[in-house]
């Protein structure tokens, strides 16, 4: 595996890998490695000639008084982990590297970037948005890996993808879970023995709601009820949000139908969590 920190290095090794006319594929990760992120180069692997992943914990996407400083980062296990999994090649370029001095430029994506995380996380899509555009430029992949997990963050990048006529093709993948169902996270360190006892009633409350919508209950402000008064009862979560809303262009629905995505964030004190399902209502 490669470890390259700057851009004209990787881009060299790039303009080489696909003149000899390898597909590239593409996992952008802040690092923290688990098998959410594994599952993304596995896919990316048996798609493609080539698979890079970047490490970056990425400054512009932090607000202030969030968790920039202490975000969990291990490069010896990271490099470790994908090694294992076979990945050609490793960006891990600084934050000098990616934002140098008097950088004044960002991608800002409209209206579908204020809600959800949004309205907590000013900003933060903003981030989002232009380091992965920036990365997109600097790796010309063929197709980009992202993980359901952050679903409102997948279509943020779609639509900028689409209008900023990036030349990729975006693929999402289902959400890895431990077996009690907590999504895993590199945030889940954050949580104590007893929240992390806690946590799985945030996929228990979807899968629930899941059940009752299947069953014709249709109505979101019942569900998003349903779901917030379950988590509070069974945890000492306090729920940020719980939203019922088209799975394509993140619009609120009051009667649940067609193709949903049932998002929530929940604060544990110090962690942060997000969850969400996404199914077809007929
Ligand atoms: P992060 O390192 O948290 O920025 O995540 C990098 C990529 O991994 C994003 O596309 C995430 O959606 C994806 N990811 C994170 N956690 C999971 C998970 N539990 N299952 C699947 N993908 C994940």
């Amino acid at each position: 595996m490669h470890i390259i920190k700057t851009i004209p290095a990787i881009r060299l090794l790039l303009h080489k890998a696909r003149s000899r006319k390898k597909k590239i594929g593409f996992v952008p990760t802040m690092g923290a490695l688990h098998q959410g992120h594994l599952s993304l180069i596995k896919k990316s692997r048996k798609e493609n000639g080539l698979t890079v992943i970047s490490i970056f914990v990425n400054p512009a996407q932090f607000s202030a008084g969030e968790d920039y400083r202490t975000y969990p980062r291990d490069k010896k296990k990271d490099v470790l982990l994908a090694k294992n999994e076979k990945v050609d090649i490793m960006f891990y370029p600084s934050a000098k590297d990616i934002y140098p001095d008097r950088y004044l430029t960002y991608v800002d994506v409209e209206d579908i970037t204020d809600i959800l995380c949004g309205r907590s996380r000013p900003k933060h899509f903003r981030g989002v948005t232009t380091v992965i555009g920036k990365l997109l430029n600097i790796i010309d992949p063929d197709t980009l890996y992202l993980g359901q997990k952050d679903a409102q963050q997948n279509v943020v990048i779609k639509q900028m993808v689409r209008d900023l006529n990036f030349p990729v093709k975006v693929k999402v993948l289902s959400t890895v879970r431990d077996p009690d169902g907590l999504a895993i996270s590199s945030r889940n360190q954050y949580l104590s023995t007893r929240q992390r006892i806690e946590a799985p009633v945030l996929y228990q409350s979807l899968c629930l709601a899941k059940q009752k919508i299947l069953q014709g209950s249709h109505s979101a402000a019942l569900i998003t009820r349903l779901i917030q008064t379950t988590i509070e009862r069974k945890s000492s979560g306090k729920v940020e949000y719980v939203a019922c809303v088209d799975a394509d262009s993140l619009r609120r629905l009051k009667v649940l139908k067609g193709k949903i995505l049932i998002a929530l964030a929940v604060r544990f004190q110090k962690a942060r969590l997000i969850d969400n399902i996404t199914f077809q209502v007929r």
